[in-house]
Order: structure tokens, then sequence, then C-alpha cells
């Protein structure tokens, strides 16, 4: 399958292990990712944030009820909520998520965005688990066609150690432990280059009794509200 269903795959897998009820996509973009996990059920709030209202809406429909939804009413509820805001700003209303993930955002970031990310993401946002992806730059000698970035807006491209010595330094600093692995397996014999996408799983050390929820929270609203649905 396609490296981007592989990406999408991975987080299925890991709702399926982990069983999380709120799960946040930040730069959700066109919302695939949340259509596919509209269908877990283990899922009760699903929120996508996106810099870019446009993108969001373009397929958002997708994420209606369906008339089959109000004919057998779900045994669980379900509400579907979609931000427009950036990841370098607090907003209360990703606070109290199970699972956080950022799939192919972080090379996206300017560099005064990517200063603010970890302790929006990881310090006030907290959630049980963050999923960060990029791509692997190590990988991009096999890729036909690329010769420096593999997207014209990326604006760096890590290798294996520069991606992890980021992630280790921010779940030291901020009490996660974090562990390595990706998606896109390189062909054989070329197995030094490592996954094509790069993936940190994170998860919180310290429970959410402990004293860093009482941290007092700025509650301004920084992101506008594009759409809610609720089944
Ligand atoms: N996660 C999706 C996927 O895997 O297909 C989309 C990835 S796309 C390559 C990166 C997305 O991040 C874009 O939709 C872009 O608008 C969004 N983005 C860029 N900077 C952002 C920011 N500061 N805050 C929130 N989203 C941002």
């Amino acid at each position: 399958p396609p490296l981007y269903k592989q990406r999408y795959q991975f987080i299925k897998d890991l709702v399926g292990k982990y069983k999380p009820k709120k799960v946040a996509d930040l730069g959700c973009a066109d919302c695939t990712l949340l259509w596919m996990l509209k269908f877990c059920s283990c899922i009760e709030v699903l929120a996508g944030l996106d810099i870019c209202e446009n993108v969001m809406k373009e397929k958002m429909h997708r994420l209606s009820p369906l008339p089959g939804d109000y004919l057998q009413p779900a045994e669980r509820s379900l509400t579907i909520t979609l931000h427009h805001g950036s990841v370098a700003h607090k907003d209360p209303c990703m606070c109290g998520f199970d699972l956080i993930t950022c799939i192919e955002l972080i090379e996206h970031l300017e560099e005064s965005e990517l200063e603010k990310f970890p302790e929006v993401v990881f310090g006030f946002m907290a959630p049980t688990m963050v999923v960060i992806t990029t791509p692997n730059s190590e990988f991009n000698p096999l890729l036909p066609g690329v010769t420096f970035f593999r997207h014209p807006d990326h604006k760096f491209e890590w290798n294996r150690a520069e991606f992890q010595s980021w992630a280790l330094s921010i779940a030291r600093c901020y009490d996660y432990s974090v562990e390595f692995t990706g998606v896109g397996p390189p062909p054989t014999g070329m197995e030094h280059v490592g996954f094509c996408t790069q993936i940190g799983v994170f998860v919180r050390k310290y429970s959410q009794t402990s004293e860093s929820v009482h941290f007092e929270k700025p509650t301004k609203a920084a992101y506008k509200t594009v759409s809610i649905v609720s089944f």
C-alpha cells in the first residue's frame, strides 16, 4: 500500500491496541485519518486541527453521520470537532486527550513554530500518548526524482539521529518515554537506511492525578471552531 496508508494503518493499529477514547490529529489536512478513525468503536471524541481552513473543509462532509447512523443509533456517542489554528498556540480544547497524532506535520513548521511545538503539545496539551511521524532523510537516495527534499514545503528533513535526539530531549524535558519505529521498510540489501517514514511513539510517564494537571492553564480560546458533528 502507499506510504500514507501505511502511516494511517499504523495509527489504527495503535488505537486498536490502546483503545483511546479521545484522539486529536494535529495538521489533519483533509481529515482522512479522522474519517478512518471514526470507525474505531472505542473513540468517543475526535478532534482535528489545521492552520489551513480550506484544506480541512474540502472533504469535511465525509465526517457527517450517514443515514444509517440515525436508523441504528450506536451504543457509543461520538463527537468530531474541527478547529482552525496553529500548533504554536495553546487552546484548552486540546487538553485531556488520550492520543495526539502529528503525521508529517513537524517538517512543515517554521523555525519559530517548531520551537514552540514541544511546550504546546507535551507541556500544555500533555496527552497520554503522542505519535510523531516525519521523513527519514537517509531513505531519500532510494526515492526516484528526489534530489533535495521530498516536498517543496518541507522546512527540513531529518536523519534518524537528528529526529531521535530532538525527540529524546523532549521526552526528558516533559517526562515522557519515547520509542522509535517506522513504516515503509527499505529494500533488501539497503536495511542500513532505515524506514522511509520515521515514527516516535511517546508515552506520558506521570499520571493525570499528579500536580501537573493543576498548573494554571489559559482559559482563552486560540482556535476557531470550524465544525462540530455528533453521533
Ligand atoms: N497529517 C496529514 C497527512 O498525514 O496526510 C497532512 C500532512 S500535510 C503534509 C501537513 C499539514 O500540516 C498541512 O495540512 C498543513 O496545513 C498543516 N500545518 C502546517 N503548519 C501548521 C501549524 N502551524 N499548525 C497546524 N497545522 C499546520
